[in-house]
C-alpha cells in the first residue's frame, strides 16, 4: 500500500506500527451545525481509505472525536464559540445542539454508505483525561498558566512547523480567519490547552480543574482521544488539508510533548471541495447538505460517486451540471450492475485478474479513477455474469454504491415503459404499411425521451440511452 504522507510530502510505502494492524483517527465534526457536503468529501475519501485497508487484509481500528466543546470560530483560537453560536441561533442548550447535530451527522453518513468508526467519542466524556495531559505538559515545561488560561508553549519545539511548513499553500488555508492578539500569549503560535479566564464567561460547559471552573482548548481533544483508544503510536491521521494549520500541527505538539516520541507516521489530508472560480463559501448560494441534494432529487450515493472520480488529493470543482452526469452515469451503472444475474460458475482466473488490477490501482495512493477504469473494464469483459457479479460484489465493498441492490423501477418507469410499447406498436404499423418516414420519426421520438430502439430475431426491444 502506498500512501501520500503530507509529514514527508512524498507518496510511502504504507507500513504500520504494528504489522497487520492499521490504527486511524480521524478528526470528526464540530455539531453546531449540518455538515457541508464539502466536509462530507473528506469523510468519503477517508471511507475509502478505510475500506482500501480492509480489502488488504489489515485489521482496523477506526476512532472519531465528536467536538462538543472548546471549538471557537476561529481555529487559532479567536472568535465566538461554536457550540453556542449553534445554541443561540436555535434557542437550545449546547448538549441539545450537540445530541441534534451529531444525529444529524451520523444520519448523513449512513446515507453515504461510509463504515461507522470503531470508537465514537465526545470531547465531553474525556475532560479528566484532557486534565491529567495538560497537568503533564505543564510538568515538562510545555505548557504555561497566564491570564488564568493554560497554553502550550510552541517555541519549547524544535521542529513545531514540520507538519504544515512544508506546503505554504496549505498553511495559508489554515489561517484563513482574522487572527486577534492574546495578550497572555508568549509567541503567535501558542494555543489554549485550558480556558479559564476568557470572554466566554457565559460559556454553558464548564468542569472543576486544577486551573479553575473552565473547559478545554479544540486541540487537546484530539491527542487525547487518539492516545486513549490507539496507544502511543497512531499510524494514520486523517483530516481535510485546511486541518494540516494549526489544529493538526497543534495535536502534533501536545502528543510528542506528553508521551516524548514521536506519535502518528502517515498524515492523511483530503482536498477542497470548491466551486467555479474558488472554493465554497455558506456566504453565497445554497449551504450544501445532503437533506439539499435529495430535496432536489439526488441521490446521496450520486454525490459519493462523483467524489470517487476524482482524486482525493486535488481540489473537486462541484456544479450542478457536473452532479447531473455524475447522477444519470450512477443510475446507468446501478441498472447495469443490479441486473447482473448470479447464475453460473464464476471464472476464477477472470476474477483474480480483475481483482488484483482492483487492489493495484487502490494501493497505489488510492486512485479510485483507475480503479473505476478497471471497473468498466471488466464490466465489457468476455465473461459471465456469474463473475462479473462477484466482482461487483468485491469491488462495491470499498466503492460502497449499492451496486448489487435492486434498482428500485420508480413510476415514472412504468409509464416510460408504456409509452416505449405504445410507440413500438405504432411504429410496427407504420412499417407494415411501408411508411418507412413515420417508422422512423417514432425512432426519433423515443429517442428524445431517452429510449433507444434495437429491431431484434424477437421483435423490437427497448432500453434507456
Ligand atoms: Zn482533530
Amino acid at each position: 500500500m502506498r500512501l501520500y504522507n503530507t509529514a514527508t510530502r512524498t507518496v510511502e510505502e504504507f507500513h504500520p506500527h504494528e504489522e497487520g494492524k492499521a490504527a486511524v483517527y480521524t478528526c470528526g465534526p464540530t455539531v453546531y451545525h449540518f455538515a457541508h457536503i464539502g466536509n462530507l468529501r473528506s469523510y468519503i475519501c477517508e471511507d475509502v481509505l478505510v475500506k482500501t485497508l480492509i480489502y488488504a487484509g489489515y485489521e482496523l481500528k477506526r476512532v472519531m472525536n465528536i467536538t462538543d466543546v472548546g471549538h471557537l470560530s476561529s481555529d487559532a483560537d479567536t472568535g465566538e464559540d461554536k457550540m453556542l453560536k449553534g445554541a443561540k441561533r436555535e434557542h437550545k442548550t449546547v448538549l441539545q445542539i450537540a445530541e441534534q447535530y451529531t444525529k444529524a451527522f451520523f444520519a448523513d453518513f449512513n446515507k453515504l454508505n461510509m463504515r461507522m468508526p470503531d470508537v465514537i467519542e465526545p470531547a465531553t466524556h474525556c475532560i479528566p483525561e484532557f486534565i491529567h495531559m495538560i497537568e503533564v505538559l505543564l510538568e515538562k515545561g510545555y505548557a504555561y498558566q497566564a491570564g488564568e488560561n493554560v497554553y502550550f508553549d510552541t517555541s519549547k519545539l524544535q521542529n513545531y512547523y514540520a507538519l504544515s511548513n512544508q506546503n505554504e499553500e496549505e498553511l495559508k488555508e489554515g489561517v484563513r480567519d482574522d487572527v486577534g492578539v492574546d495578550e497572555n500569549k508568549r509567541n503567535k503560535t501558542d494555543f489554549v490547552l485550558w480556558f479559564t479566564k476568557s470572554k466566554f464567561e457565559d460559556q454553558e460547559l464548564k468542569w472543576e480543574s486544577p486551573w479553575g471552573y473552565g473547559y478545554p482548548g479544540w486541540h487537546i481533544e484530539c491527542s487525547c482521544i487518539g492516545i486513549k483508544h490507539l496507544g502511543e503510536y497512531m499510524d494514520i491521521h486523517c483530516g481535510g488539508v485546511d486541518n494540516i494549520f494549526p489544529h493538526h500541527t497543534n495535536e502534533i505538539a501536545q502528543s510528542e510533548a506528553f508521551l516524548g516520541h514521536p506519535w502518528c507516521r502517515y498524515w492523511f489530508h483530503v482536498h477542497h471541495l470548491v466551486e467555479k472560480g474558488g472554493k465554497m463559501s455558506k456566504s453565497k448560494g445554497d449551504f450544501l447538505t445532503v437533506s439539499l441534494l435529495e430535496e432536489k432529487g439526488y441521490d446521496p450515493l450520486a454525490y459519493r460517486y462523483f467524489c470517487l472520480q476524482s482524486h482525493y488529493r486535488k481540489p473537486l470543482e462541484f456544479s450542478y451540471e457536473v452532479l447531473d452526469q455524475m447522477a444519470a452515469a450512477y443510475e446507468k451503472l446501478r441498472r447495469r450492475t443490479s441486473e447482473l444475474s448470479a447464475e453460473g460458475e464464476v471464472d476464477k482466473a477472470v476474477f483474480e485478474k480483475y481483482r488484483s488490477r482492483f487492489s493495484e490501482a487502490l494501493q497505489d495512493d488510492l486512485n479510485t479513477s483507475m480503479a473505476f477504469t478497471v471497473f468498466y473494464d471488466m464490466l465489457k469483459e468476455d465473461t459471465n455474469d456469474a463473475t462479473k457479479r462477484a466482482l461487483t460484489e468485491s469491488m462495491d465493498s470499498v466503492f460502497s454504491l449499492k451496486l448489487l441492490e435492486p434498482y428500485a423501477a420508480a413510476e415514472v418507469d412504468e409509464e416510460l415503459a408504456a409509452f416505449a410499447e405504445a410507440k413500438i406498436a405504432e411504429r410496427a404499423e407504420a412499417k407494415k404499411a411501408k411508411d418507412f418516414a413515420k417508422a422512423d420519426a417514432i425512432r426519433e421520438e423515443l429517442l428524445a425521451k431517452g429510449i433507444v430502439i434495437k429491431d431484434t430475431r424477437e421483435g423490437t426491444k427497448w432500453e434507456r440511452a
